[in-house]
């Protein structure tokens, strides 16, 4: 068996300010083919469970480039064009091949291009035509396009949100496209669109409930695969929703009913699935009356894993107004601050202008005077799914009782190694804000006395009526009154 492997994965958030080029694939994870490491990214399951399973089987794997970008603003025609033909080059290198699997996002939009992912599906399909077994892994925040479907044999999304399921799902791609090379299987698809956006959060009913259901029809009944698209509603494109994707073995109704069947369930369930969400104030009145901590107040309006520039002021403003101590933030994208801070060197006291940079989403600038408690060259944390994840040069400073935690590179919080490992000690604080939607849950659920949702302003807002669609299909829950 041939087997060839690659990725090119970004999550665009189109109404965000900073635009996503080839330094944003270099500065998060761009490998060469034949160069990824030792250990597994977030978009490149595919490849390393091929990596694995090669070993025990003897296959023969073709590894091509890697490359994923920190999600930002619409990527550049230039850069999805670069790596495309890259990622394309490679596989034409690799030839003949007898299944092709890729690590994708599913919403990745370039100028030009609003399904970049079917457009890439379709690239390699007129390449290795139509007996070649193509699949792919997405993320579930993907837009779920008619020509995705259309090109590859089998499309599997993480199931878990937080992700911290892309190893099983990507061994659960690789087995089924080796089923389907050795004709033991043939995957059908269905997809139900349900006609509505809505976030998916795991950790808590119902959409637990609804994963561990999708999970226990999967392998019974000629049911080979069961996937949610939960969408994502910051990429204004015409595809944007939830959808339920179901393959069948051979049998094309069987897959369309259950698809159908879910997505009634999704349908019943949609007013039960967001979080509660206090605004600024109302989130740092709760955490400071829940009694102990530490209380986590998630900033997802500034997750740059949602597009963010993850450097707005509006959260941390109001703590330093309201006087408010024993307290953690971060981490805050802004290497000019990294740059001033660790100029001064550790202990330097020093006037220091923070966050607010990148637009008006981003808020004002706070100016502090702040203590330098740590300086770090390359601060490490643990990322979705165990991926060790750099934020670069990085600082710790401390002002009033508050500690902010400033980095290089753009990356939500994730691990809360990440506050340890740069000198903060978690346990003993009052109020750690993160800059993160959900990722956080799976680690930061462990430490936290009670864990809120704020409703901030940013880029990823989470009011989906205050964005300006242009693309996407109207009729839509909740966006659309004609859709209740
Ligand atoms: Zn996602």
């Amino acid at each position: 068996m041939r087997v060839f492997s690659g990725s090119l994965a970004t999550e665009t958030n189109t109404f965000a300010p900073m635009p996503t080029g080839l330094a944003s694939f270099r500065a998060r994870g761009y490998y060469a083919a034949g160069q990824h490491p030792d250990h597994m990214t977030l978009f490149s399951g595919p490849l390393w469970a091929a990596r694995l399973r090669s070993k025990d089987k003897g296959w023969t794997l073709i590894e091509g480039m890697v490359a994923g970008a920190q999600p930002s603003g619409t990527t550049t025609r230039h850069a999805y064009e670069t790596l495309r033909a890259e990622l394309l080059a490679d596989l034409k290198q690799a030839l003949p091949v007898d299944m092709v699997l890729l690590g994708l996002h599913g919403a990745m939009v370039a100028d030009g291009y609003d399904d970049c992912e079917g457009d890439l599906l379709q690239h390699v399909r007129a390449i290795v035509g139509p007996d070649v077994v193509l699949g792919a892994e997405l993320d579930p925040h993907n837009h779920l396009t008619p020509l995705m479907t259309a090109s590859a044999d089998i499309l599997i999304a993480f199931k878990e949100y937080p992700h911290t399921d892309v190893l099983e799902r990507a061994f659960e791609l690789v087995d089924l496209c080796e089923a389907t090379v050795q004709k033991r299987i043939r995957p059908v698809a269905a997809v139900v669109d349900c006609g509505m956006i809505a976030l998916f959060h795991t950790s808590r009913q119902p959409a637990r409930g609804f994963v561990d259901r999708m999970q226990a029809l999967e392998g019974k009944d000629g049911i080979l695969s069961v996937s949610l698209t939960h969408g994502f509603p910051w990429g204004d494109v015409p595809e944007m929703g939830t959808k339920v994707l179901v393959y069948a073995d051979g049998d094309a109704a069987r897959a369309q009913q259950l698809a159908r069947q879910l997505a009634d369930e999704v349908i019943a369930m949609r007013e039960q699935l967001s979080p509660p969400s206090p605004g600024i104030d109302a989130a740092l009145d709760e955490a400071l009356a829940v009694a102990g901590g530490p209380v986590v107040v998630a900033d997802g309006a500034d997750n740059p894993g949602g597009g963010a520039a993850s450097d707005s002021t509006f959260i941390l403003r109001r703590m330093v107004e309201r006087g408010i101590t024993n307290a953690a933030i971060g981490p805050i994208w802004d290497p000019a601050a990294v740059r001033i801070a660790s100029e001064a060197g550790t202990g330097a006291r020093l006037m220091l202008r923070i966050g607010g940079k990148v637009s008006v989403l981003s808020g004002e600038p706070l100016d502090l005077e702040v203590t330098v408690k740590a300086l770090h060259q390359d601060l490490m944390q643990t990322g979705l799914s165990n991926t060790p994840t750099s934020m670069g040069e990085s600082v710790l400073v401390e002002s009033g009782g508050i500690e902010i935690l400033l980095c290089t590179v753009r990356n939500q919080a994730m691990g809360s190694d990440l506050f340890t490992r740069a000198g903060c000690d978690l346990a003993g604080k009052k109020i750690v804000v993160v800059k993160s939607s959900q990722h956080f849950h799976a680690s930061y659920s462990k430490i936290a006395a009670h864990v809120i949702y704020a409703d901030a302003p940013g880029s990823v807002a989470r009011d989906l009526n205050t964005l300006p669609y242009r693309k996407a299909r109207r009729t839509l829950w909740p966006l659309d009154a004609t859709a209740r």
